[in-house]
């Protein structure tokens, strides 16, 4: 998996600001603990100077230098010893004036023989993450705050059920969607005019689904288009994934497809990204207002019928949510 410099030199510094929190905390629990006891602190000092008269003794040249190096590992042992008895004896765990890692496996270093430990590689993941969603209203939505009452009840002409109850299954088809997600989920296709709550209802399940510990990518399709052809073709000079970041993560949220400008580039990222996707086994959203036969105009045929073949269709019914809620006086 590639990163950009810049997701690197952010997980590069998270990881020094971990070591660096890691000795200030063992420093403030040494100091609470010599508060109680401060004969603790003596016998610190006393460790660190044996390992002092140890090297001396190692230098001297002088006869029996192995009696002398046990006489001092058996005085330092002790030492220990006595300091683990007033830990426990003061009501304090034995390991308090170690260092609490992050991670035992690499003691926060993020390597382990020269090897990138997986709490870095996580890092990473999670640091490209915020930072392509950065740009998205991600925090802004949730199931709570969409209000099924704002659609119709009355039944449209050649409909069989009102626009509220058609929304109602779907919010709570969206529900549970979020609360079951695993890789295995399906792919959806929310479909529907401009205002009907289809990016309102992917950022809810988006934020719900973050929140289970998966890693979830929204992403606007005239955004990532751009940010593919910028990638692509423009300065090379950071390199970013950002196609390798969207086919590998739990869940892809496409919004607003269709109304990215139209080229021979971004229809095929689209496609190569959606279809890895599929054959990979990993759950995609996508947002689009357009109709199927419009669909099938924009975009490739091998991509519209991957569509229609491995995605479930949502169709949002009703008027224009935001343009009530203005007549209402809710924004
Ligand atoms: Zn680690």
């Amino acid at each position: 998996m590639g990163y950009s410099s810049a997701v690197y030199r952010t997980t590069k510094r998270e990881m020094d600001k971990r070591r660096q929190l890691v000795f200030e905390n063992q420093e403030k629990r040494k100091k609470i603990f010599y508060n109680k006891c401060p004969r603790a602190q003596e016998i610190e000092r006393e460790i660190a100077s044996t390992s002092i008269r140890v090297a001396k003794q190692v230098f001297s040249g002088k006869a029996n230098v192995k009696e002398q190096l046990e006489k001092l590992k058996n005085y330092n042992l002790n030492l220990q010893k006595e300091l683990s008895e007033l830990l426990v004896k003061n009501g304090f765990p034995e390991n308090f004036l170690e260092e609490w890692y992050k991670c035992n496996l690499c003691k926060d270093t993020g390597y382990i023989n020269g090897k990138m430990c997986s709490c870095m590689k996580q890092l990473l993941r999670d640091t490209a993450y915020n930072e392509l969603n950065s740009k998205s209203p991600l925090s802004l939505c949730d199931f709570s705050t969409f209000d099924v009452s704002l659609y119709s009840g009355e039944v449209q002409m050649g409909q069989k059920t009102s626009p509220i109850e058609k929304m109602s299954k779907i919010f709570e088809y969206c529900k549970k969607y979020a609360e079951n997600f695993s890789l295995n989920s399906d792919n959806l296709l929310l479909r529907g005019s401009t205002g009907l709550g289809k990016t309102h209802l992917s950022l809810a399940i988006a934020k719900y689904v973050i929140s289970k510990g998966f890693g979830v990518i929204y992403f606007s399709a005239p955004n990532l288009v751009n940010q593919l052809e910028k990638e692509r073709f423009g300065d090379l000079s950071d390199n970013e994934n950002t196609e390798e970041i969207l086919t590998d993560c739990d869940l892809l949220i496409l919004d607003d497809m269709g109304t990215e400008h139209n080229s021979a580039y971004a229809t095929s990222a689209i496609y190569n990204i959606i279809n890895t996707r599929i054959m990979v086994g990993k759950p995609t959203i996508i947002n689009t207002n357009l109709t199927i036969s419009d669909l099938q105009e924009e975009y490739s045929k091998r991509l519209v019928s991957r569509i229609m073949g491995d995605f479930t269709r949502l169709e949002f019914v009703g008027k224009d949510i935001r343009q009530i809620k203005k007549l209402k006086g809710l924004i």
